[in-house]
C-alpha cells in the first residue's frame, strides 16, 4: 500500500502527536491534584479542634453509615437505632452517632471521614 504522503495525505504539523497529548494529560493532572491537595489543606486547617473542643452529629445528617466509628481511636462514638418514618422505604430503623463526651479528645477525624458533614466540632 503506498504510503499516507503518496496518497495525498501529509501530517498536519500543528496537530499534537499522541505522546505530546499524553504528556500534557499528566502534567494537567498532577496540576490539578496539586490543587485539590491545597483546597483539602485549607479545609482541614478551618476546622476547630484539640482538648478545648468536643464532637456533635447533626443527626438529620446522619446516614448511619458508621465510618466515623471505624475512624475513631477513642471510642468516643456510639450508634443507636433510631425508628424512621418513611412510607416510601422497607425499613424501619435507621441508625445514627452519638459522639461520648467524655472520651472525645477532639482529634478531628471523624469530621473529616464523615460522607454527610454530619459532624461538627463544637466548644466543650
Ligand atoms: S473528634 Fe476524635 S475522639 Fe472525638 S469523636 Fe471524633 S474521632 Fe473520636
Ligand atoms: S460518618 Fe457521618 S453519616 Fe456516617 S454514621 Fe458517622 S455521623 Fe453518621
Amino acid at each position: 500500500m503506498p504510503s499516507l504522503e503518496k496518497r495525498g495525505h501529509f501530517p498536519n504539523p500543528y496537530m499534537a502527536s499522541r505522546d505530546e497529548v499524553a504528556s500534557r494529560r499528566t502534567d494537567v493532572q498532577r496540576r490539578i491534584r496539586i490543587a485539590l491537595n491545597a483546597a483539602k489543606a485549607e479545609e482541614r486547617a478551618s476546622v476547630k479542634g484539640g482538648e478545648t473542643t468536643v464532637a456533635f452529629v447533626k443527626e438529620e445528617q446522619c446516614i448511619g453509615c458508621d465510618q466515623c466509628t471505624i475512624v475513631c481511636d477513642d471510642d468516643a462514638i456510639e450508634l443507636y437505632d433510631k425508628p424512621l418514618a418513611s412510607p416510601l422505604m422497607k425499613v424501619d430503623i435507621n441508625r445514627k452517632a452519638k459522639i461520648l463526651r467524655d472520651p472525645c479528645t477532639g482529634c478531628r477525624l471523624c469530621v473529616f471521614a464523615c460522607p454527610t458533614d454530619a459532624i461538627i466540632m463544637i466548644d466543650r
